[in-house]
């Protein structure tokens, strides 16, 4: 029977409750608090989330705030689950509400860092603070967030505890009022960018977590580089080199800063890497305001989009491309190959259905039909010059219009005739990928060299010389110079 149970305070882990509870309620030994809280008496308190209670103590815990609260308000949820993919997130919170013990493959929790153990941290001005307004000191979840090592109101360093998170401490309920020194001289931090991060992260750790939305992050990022030099005119590729070496610069005087690889913000980019700290950095960086980052949206068109519709309405108006490339800032190839609509531009996914079965005098209509969607198929594989050209073969047709296999060649003869007149051997095929290869080269500005091209295309050198005689094809007269010259 639980007869006293303490309110939680502001921002207080439900851990520090609990131990509040413990050593207010008297008992003899932990091991009978343990008894009273736990579904099982020998579980090592979890400090950063829950653990599996007793009917008693959730009865206790949650008798003015539901379970849901607490796992937003008194767990470290908002910063290991909120970035997470909308299925794992939902699931996440799920399974801590009803206290399943799976969340911990769910949240990816780091267990120690830099192969340090993790310990309970606090800052020493609001233990003071703690002490003066509600008589003790409380762990507060803001201090235990990965990667700050400020208090983002008093400004100064954070202090370990020595109480470990993690590792094999014997399970204890450990409270701060006896585990924080009476009084203790704060360290101030020096640098600002410490202080900015601290105080941004933990203004989004405490925004409420949006559990619908769909918007993963990595895609929220690469958004937010739209139309700065990190992106390239028509927003295609990603200049991540550049980004990094402007990223590092700029955390130069973050102390203890792990997160400073190219591949690591590649892999947050791609969604492959969820970290709060790290998602919270690349946001700074972008200057990405945090009430963005706590409802975050994509835009309504792609930077390609609006790019491409920027060249059709200046020529329309009778501008010319040479001019337009100018005023865009772009090559004037790519800007000339757009505005014909020569290769074709953004594709809405296109779904044909043809149902098996359909009587024979139907198909004439449905060949009629489907013609200019593989017209369409073609130019996308193709490549409008900024993408990566692809094969034209039936089968990648039939891929991208989700037709089943055969079915062009059994059924759509004028599709198939279209087909065929785009087929290319391998070596003019190897032409366009060069050719391709050569515009990305040029954007970048830098000098086409035979190695570069090879590295974007993965081609042997026997390959390229087989394939120059049809270069002209497909560069015009000076690229293709150049790259006749390359060997
Ligand atoms: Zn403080």
């Amino acid at each position: 029977m639980i007869a006293y149970f303490p309110a939680a305070y502001p921002d207080e882990l439900l851990y520090s409750q609990l131990a509040r509870y413990y050593t207010k309620s008297g008992y003899m030994a932990y091991s009978f608090a343990a008894e009273e809280l736990f579904l099982s008496k020998t579980a090592r308190p979890d400090m950063d989330f829950i653990n599996c209670y007793t009917p008693a103590a959730v009865q206790a815990i949650t008798r003015n705030i539901s379970m849901e609260a607490v796992i937003e308000k008194h767990t470290m949820f908002p910063c290991y689950g909120r970035f997470l993919p909308r299925e794992r997130r939902q699931k996440a919170f799920q399974s801590l509400v009803s206290m399943l013990g799976n969340y911990y493959n769910l949240l990816s929790i780091p267990q120690s860092k830099n192969g340090k153990v993790r310990c309970l941290c606090y800052c020493p001005a609001c233990a003071a603070h703690d002490r003066e307004q509600c008589g003790e000191a409380y762990w507060h979840r803001i201090h235990q967030i990965i990667g700050i090592h400020v208090c983002p109101v008093h400004r100064c360093y954070l202090m370990d505890s020595g109480v470990m998170i993690s590792g094999k401490a014997t399970p204890f309920l450990k409270t701060a009022e006896e585990m924080i020194p009476q009084s203790e001289s704060c360290v101030f931090a020096d640098h600002e960018i410490e202080i900015r991060v601290a105080a941004y992260m933990v203004e989004v750790f405490q925004a409420d977590v949006d559990m619908d939305s769909c918007v993963t992050v990595g895609d929220f990022l690469h958004s937010k580089m739209a139309n700065t030099q990190y992106r390239s005119v028509r927003g295609e590729q990603r200049n991540i080199a550049l980004f990094h070496a402007d990223f590092t610069e700029y955390y130069r005087n973050l102390s203890q800063n792990w997160f400073t690889e190219l591949w690591q913000i590649q892999k947050v980019l791609t969604n492959d890497r969820v970290n709060f700290y790290e998602i919270c950095l690349m946001a700074i960086f972008l200057g990405v305001t945090t009430d963005e980052m706590v409802h975050m949206e994509l835009p309504e068109k792609t930077q390609q989009q609006l790019f491409d519709e920027a060249i059709y309405r200046l020529h329309e108006k009778g501008v010319k491309y040479p001019a337009i490339a100018k005023t865009l800032s772009a090559p004037y190839v790519i800007v000339k190959a757009i505005g014909e609509r020569r290769y074709g531009t953004y594709h809405k996914p296109t779904k044909v259905s043809l149902k098996s079965g359909a009587k024979p005098q139907n198909w004439n209509h449905i060949d009629e039909n489907t013609l200019p969607l593989v017209k369409e198929a073609i130019s996308q594989l193709q490549g409008d010059g900024t993408t990566r050209p692809k094969k034209i073969t039936t089968f990648t047709v039939e891929k991208i219009l989700h037709l089943s296999s055969k079915k062009i060649s059994l059924y759509l003869p004028k599709c198939l005739a279209e087909i065929h007149r785009h087929e290319e051997s391998q070596e003019q095929y190897w032409a366009r990928e060069v050719a391709w290869a050569a515009h990305q080269v040029e954007d970048t500005s830098d000098d086409l060299t035979w190695r570069k091209v090879r590295d974007l295309t993965n081609m042997r050198r026997r390959d390229f010389e087989a394939c120059l005689p049809y270069i002209s094809d497909y560069a015009d007269g000076e690229l293709a110079e150049q790259i006749l010259h390359l060997l």
